[in-house]
């Protein structure tokens, strides 16, 4: 851990009023329980405040789901005061709430502006109304559009947009038509991900039972680096795999700290957390959160202590996911080994090959090497 960034905290709100096609994120259209699950997350932040864990302290919160948005104004309210007091929170902490376009009103958002959030994530996925329904999103390109505008009304100076590409049927041309759409809000953050299909979804299914397929690797490559080089024509840093920010300080810091190994608590359920080479995640089912609380039970499902050596390779993949990549005398001092020795030859053949490159102390991808990180990882 870098001993000057302080950890983050994560909390999970589990609630959707219905799932998307393609979606595998823990989360439940059940929005009656949402006032047993606040109650829940209190009780959680008391077990954590009470225990030996070192985790008191926060400059990043992130509320994130499921929908958070679905919680109405003075539960978010409430949620906030109760992290404040059960924690230390930094006074310039950056407070992000994902919300999705259609559920909330310009005074929804001044009120959450108000109360401290000062950063807002909005699930857009498109700007097209054909891919949104083929999604099974719930909004419409329209109500995108209004809450982008909302959201700069209500005073956000740092907004993020997520988008999907590489949907069936939509080529590169149509996704940087939804690109421009984005770029005219001139967002502080952009997040665009290559859709994925996860198994049990029903987009699996369809994709399967329809004979439909997603991006073949070098129509995917070709939507990457067209993103990439859109937005560093438009003055965005590309600066995780799918990750993109107008300037550094709007780089998402709490994803940040994700990429970086430093320690962050989650909350609420299947949220993850990690400190001190320990991974733990709570249960993945809102009932038993809410009842193992409220019998004083902890909601930890499971954990796992990382050896060294996966700590090792675990800081490799995700750094190199990254365009900062590895500060190489801090990886040696943190997992005892000198990369440029251990890994001469293979090293030595990506920067041949254009996919890394090693300069000022630091080992970092290419552009041709974030296209293909997840396969740099296997150095
Ligand atoms: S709104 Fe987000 S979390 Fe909910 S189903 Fe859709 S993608 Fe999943």
């Amino acid at each position: 851990m870098i001993k000057s960034e302080q950890a983050g905290l994560y909390i999970h709100v589990p609630f959707c009023l219905s799932k998307c096609a393609y979606c595998s994120f823990y989360s439940i259209a059940a929005p009656n329980l949402i006032p047993e699950f606040i109650k829940a997350l209190l009780r959680e932040m008391a077990f954590w405040k009470s225990s030996c864990l070192p985790l008191k302290g926060f400059d990043t919160i992130y509320l994130g789901g499921g929908t958070p948005s679905l919680l109405s104004g003075g539960q978010i309210h409430d949620l906030l005061n109760a992290v404040h007091s059960a924690f230390a929170i930094a006074p310039q902490a950056e407070i992000t709430m994902e919300v999705n376009p259609g559920d909330v009103s310009p005074e929804y958002l001044r009120n959450l502006r108000t109360w401290g959030v000062n950063r807002l994530n909005i699930g857009v996925q498109s700007f097209d109304d054909g891919i949104l329904k083929f999604l099974g999103r719930r909004h419409s390109a329209r109500e995108a559009v209004c809450v982008s505008d909302a959201a700069r009304a209500a005073g956000f100076d740092n907004i993020g947009l997520d988008l999907i590409y590489g949907v069936s049927g939509q080529d590169v041309r149509l996704w940087i038509q939804t690109l421009e759409r984005a770029l005219s809000f001139v967002p502080e953050h952009l997040s665009c991900y290559q859709l994925s299909l996860e198994a049990q979804t029903p987009l699996f299914g369809r994709y399967r039972s329809e004979g439909l397929s997603l991006p073949a690797e070098s129509e995917a490559l070709d939507f990457f680096f067209a993103t990439s080089h859109r937005l560093a024509e438009a003055g965005y840093r590309h600066y995780e795999v799918s990750n993109f920010a107008r300037g550094n300080s709007f780089r998402s810091r709490h994803n940040m700290k994700y990429w970086r190994h430093i320690p962050y608590l989650g909350l609420g359920p299947s949220a993850h957390s990690f400190c001190a080479g320990r991974r733990w995640w709570n249960t993945a089912d809102v009932a038993a959160y809410i009842q193992n609380l409220s019998e004083g039970k902890t909601p930890v499902w499971q954990s796992e202590e990382l050896s060294a050596e996966q700590l090792a390779l675990e800081a490799l993949f995700l750094g190199l996911r990254t365009q900062d990549g590895i500060d190489l005398e801090q990886y040696q001092a943190l997992h005892g080994v000198d990369l440029l020795t251990a890994k001469k030859q293979t090293l030595g053949q990506l920067v041949e090959n254009g996919l890394v490159e090693i300069r000022d102390g630091r080992l970092s991808p290419t552009l041709s090497g974030l296209a293909v990180a997840d396969s740099l990882a296997l150095i």
